[in-house]
């Protein structure tokens, strides 16, 4: 439920500098299912999805970025690559006429991964508010 995915989100929150998993699918350590990638950004599917499309967009480089939060200028052109890819991501997966682009932000938004991501999300109707 949604209170323990809060205090699992809090608990890894801990050390947010610290390598994260995606660090080891960046490197090809573990094993992902990519479905897009270029020299500064990776898209792979998020192993516990949330609709039949849910795709993960992350800077290669973390460089900071472990949360939006955390974003200053020196993100901006990354940020808007990691935006365009999620595009990008939808068109390919045929989903470019109802999709969302999501970005939990801190313990408050259930974040578990302390390297930026944004969740494209697709495939069934996207209900409002997402609660
Ligand atoms: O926004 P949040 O930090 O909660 O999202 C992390 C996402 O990373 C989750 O949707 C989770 O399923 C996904 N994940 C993954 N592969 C892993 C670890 C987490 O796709 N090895």
């Amino acid at each position: 439920n949604n209170e323990e995915a809060a205090a699992k989100a809090a608990a890894v929150n801990f050390d947010s500098e610290a390598p994260t998993i995606f660090d080891k699918i960046i490197n090809k350590e573990i094993p992902a299912s990519i479905v897009y990638e270029d020299e500064k950004v990776l898209a792979f599917r998020d192993i516990n999805p949330q609709a039949p499309v849910h795709v993960l967009v992350i800077p290669k480089l973390r460089d900071g970025l472990t949360e939006l939060g955390k974003a200053d200028s020196r993100h901006a052109e990354i940020l808007g690559q990691l935006l365009y890819a999620a595009k990008t991501v939808a068109e390919k997966e045929g989903i470019v006429d109802g999709f969302r682009v999501v970005i939990n932000n801190g313990p408050g938004a259930c974040q578990s991964v302390y390297h930026l991501h944004l969740h494209v999300l697709g495939g069934r109707q996207m209900s409002w508010p997402p609660v």
